[in-house]
């Protein structure tokens, strides 16, 4: 009899689970467990919103379990001592998990894997987070791409070339448990509800009445966007009044589905050039997903600092601290981007068109470094995740790989005129504004004086003219210098 632990970090499924799989062949008994790991770095600690989820899934992921005739456990504190511990009490013979690639993960995982074989102990690492890992789709000089396009076409050519790539596993059929003799022994395991990942206000139910987390319903959104939304996906991904886009991303982030799993299922056995021109979009977004992980990776300072590092000498405004508060609030006074931080502070999500535009606005126009509007999208996404959430905020910011160029400033009532055309998003999270015809909702201070005093809305924090050319001048400052 030998008894494995499978550690589930950010892979809480069954399905297309390597290091579950693995460990599911060569042991006769698996101990499942979660950590809550709070490791120093203070950058990769789970924000309010994810840590909600995260007690859903996992609750999912325990029911998933017993009905393999497994359960799974918890455990909190630093990972190497509960494994330590756990492998002292349990006798388990290896520690199965699925590779991580942030920095403070990949530094907290070597010292682990070090450590258990200086014990005499099998750590088998897997990868189940991603389709290519970050060296896995190098440049032909084997350097890492910071263009997306040669990046998406590489992996495309590897998809084609070795279709295997897409062969998802299914769950297994039974899981054996550990025995309870060795379960008794186990003392560091603690009940879900230690962990206390919900905070104790009403505000994480409300944010869970959009969503439902776990494995089972993130397929279930999987086969409803395919079944209908992909095939408009081009253009109904622009428009975030509707549901035009998978809504996958906080299972993709906690791992609930695998991006094999989702791929396998839109080429569905085609070839890259025999998909439609929607399906192909789709597609390439997952891949911008990857290339994120490969960023992170290859550039780890660039969690922190801009990838172009001219803008180290960027000059921000000073005393923000009103007009930051006001843009987390959704009261900035510009409705296409007071909707969207509303949006996200109920729901845990922000449609990604107006996430570009409300990250624009908080740098262009308030000139306020991308890294604060980083640490709140952290915090209150349900979907936030290291490597996309810095690819999304340097990208914005023009600092980043394959970045949208500093002086695009988004003008938020163009964007709203053109993607919000009947209003409906902003009427729907901004109802002061549910009275206005469409020529004023996103620009209600041209209305007359008597009538916007009426309306009970902020007026604008900033003139977007004005602060556009003071960021274009900002910019022009740091332009030439290396
Ligand atoms: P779909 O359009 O259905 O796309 C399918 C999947 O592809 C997504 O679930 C996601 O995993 C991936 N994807 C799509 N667009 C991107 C992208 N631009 N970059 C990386 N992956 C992408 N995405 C996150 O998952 N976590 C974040 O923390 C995050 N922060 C962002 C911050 C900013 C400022 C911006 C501009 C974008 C950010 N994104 C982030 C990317 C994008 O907005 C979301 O992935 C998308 O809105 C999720 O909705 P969806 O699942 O319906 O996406």
């Amino acid at each position: 009899m030998s008894l494995g632990i499978v550690w589930f970090r950010q892979d809480l499924r069954l399905e297309d689970n390597p290091a579950l799989q693995q460990a599911c062949k060569e042991c006769t008994q698996l101990l499942c467990v979660f950590i809550d790991d709070p490791m120093d770095q203070s950058i990769s600690r789970l924000g309010s919103a994810s840590r909600v989820w995260l007690h859903h899934s996992l609750q999912a992921l325990g029911d998933s379990l017993k009905g393999k005739g497994n359960h799974l456990h918890f455990a909190q504190g630093d990972a190497l001592c509960v494994l330590n511990s756990l492998v002292e009490q349990t006798g388990a013979e290896r520690v199965y998990w699925n590779r991580c690639y942030d920095p403070a993960s990949i530094a907290r995982d070597t010292t682990i894997k070090t450590e258990l074989k200086a014990s005499s102990l099998l750590p088998v690492t897997t990868n189940g987070m991603v389709l290519f890992e970050p060296w896995d789709n190098l440049k032909a000089d084997g350097t890492p791409y910071r263009v997306f396009t040669p990046f998406w076409r590489a992996a495309a050519a590897k998809i084609t070339e070795r279709p295997e790539l897409l062969s998802a596993v299914k769950a297994p059929k039974a899981i054996p448990a550990a025995s309870a003799k060795q379960l008794d022994s186990a003392t560091s395991l603690v009940p879900l509800d230690t962990l206390a990942l919900i905070p104790d206000k009403s505000w994480p139910h409300g944010m869970m009445s959009h969503w439902q987390a776990g494995e089972v319903a993130a397929k279930k959104r999987l086969s409803a966007f395919l079944k209908s939304a992909v095939h408009d996906y081009s253009d109904g991904r622009n428009i975030p009044s509707c549901s035009g886009t998978s809504r996958l991303s906080p299972s993709l982030h906690f791992g609930e589905v695998s991006p094999r799993t989702v791929l396998a299922r839109v080429f569905n056995g085609r070839k890259v050039t025999e998909l439609s021109d929607n399906e192909e979009t789709f597609a390439k977004e997952i891949v911008w997903r990857e290339f994120a992980y490969s960023l992170i990776y290859h550039f780890p300072n660039t969690l922190t600092e801009p990838l172009d590092s001219r803008f180290d000498n960027f000059v921000w405004a000073s005393d923000t601290d009103d007009h930051l508060e006001k843009w987390k609030r959704g009261q900035t006074g510009v409705p296409i981007v007071d909707a969207g931080m509303r949006e996200l502070y109920a729901t845990g999500w922000m449609h990604n068109r107006v996430r570009m535009v409300v990250a624009s606005y908080l740098i262009k126009n308030l000139l306020i470094p991308w890294q604060s509007g980083e640490a709140w999208f952290r915090d209150t996404l349900v979907d936030a995740d290291l490597a996309s959430n810095t690819m999304g905020w340097q990208w914005s910011a023009g600092c980043g790989a394959d970045a949208a160029p500093f002086f695009r400033v988004f003008n938020p009532v163009l964007q709203g005129e053109k993607f919000d055309k009947q209003g409906e998003y902003v009427k729907r999270w901004v109802p002061e504004l549910e009275s206005l015809s469409v020529k004023y909702l996103h620009k209600p201070w041209e209305l007359a004086e008597s009538e916007r005093r009426s309306l009970n809305y902020p007026s604008p924090l900033v003139d977007l003219k004005v602060t556009r050319q003071r960021a274009l001048d900002a910019f022009t400052n740091i332009k030439g210098t290396k």
